[in-house]
């Protein structure tokens, strides 16, 4: 589905969506979805006219497994440069664990790791892309902007007791978030 001219949300990844977004010379997705789902992302981009090979980047908004579900295979089929929140690198590379349900969840479904070739630094552009720290729902959790869209989501917060700092770190950044959509126009939430 189009979203706005040249960004598109992969209806094959309901559950957990990934989008496509070409910027210029340089496609790229935003996050990959739930395991298990690299043909069916490949496929609907082929229908767009986008083949792996035309992907330049690979935006991980965090590191649970419902967006970095398919980052290896993808990354590895398209030669994409993957990148990722320096605070979420733990977590992705399996050192660090998540607290309660989403143990449980990592601990059944698994993702194959990805490299990750780059972290965001702040204020970090990629393309026209406009990283956003949004942390709480993951330590290093970000948003994308990209013109007038906001890739954004609202997460319920952890109930973990080491988590009320970044929740609340995420809480005052909601406000500054408000401002932006309002000014977007247009949010993804
Ligand atoms: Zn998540």
């Amino acid at each position: 589905m189009e979203i706005q001219k040249g960004v598109h949300l992969l209806e094959s990844t309901k559950g957990s969506f990934v989008y496509l977004v070409l910027d210029r010379n340089e496609p790229l997705l935003i996050d990959t979805g739930n395991p298990g789902k690299h043909e069916k992302i490949e496929a609907e981009l082929a229908k767009l006219g986008v083949s792996l090979n035309d992907i330049a980047h690979i935006l991980l908004t965090h590191s649970d497994v419902d967006h970095i579900g398919n980052a290896k295979s993808l990354q590895r089929a398209s030669g994409a440069k993957v990148w990722a929140p320096q605070d979420d690198l733990p977590y992705i590379h399996g050192t660090k664990k998540h607290k309660g349900l989403r143990r449980l969840i990592g601990a059944v479904v698994k993702a194959e790791k990805p490299e990750v070739d780059a972290t965001y630094e702040p204020g970090q552009h990629v393309g026209s892309v406009e990283m956003i720290p949004t942390p709480g729902h993951t330590p290093g959790h970000v948003s994308f902007r990209y013109g007038d869209i906001l890739f954004y989501r609202r997460f319920g917060h952890d109930q973990q007791r080491e988590d009320q700092t970044s929740a609340q770190l995420f809480d005052s950044r909601q406000s500054q978030l408000e401002k932006i959509i309002a000014r977007c126009g247009q949010a993804i939430v």
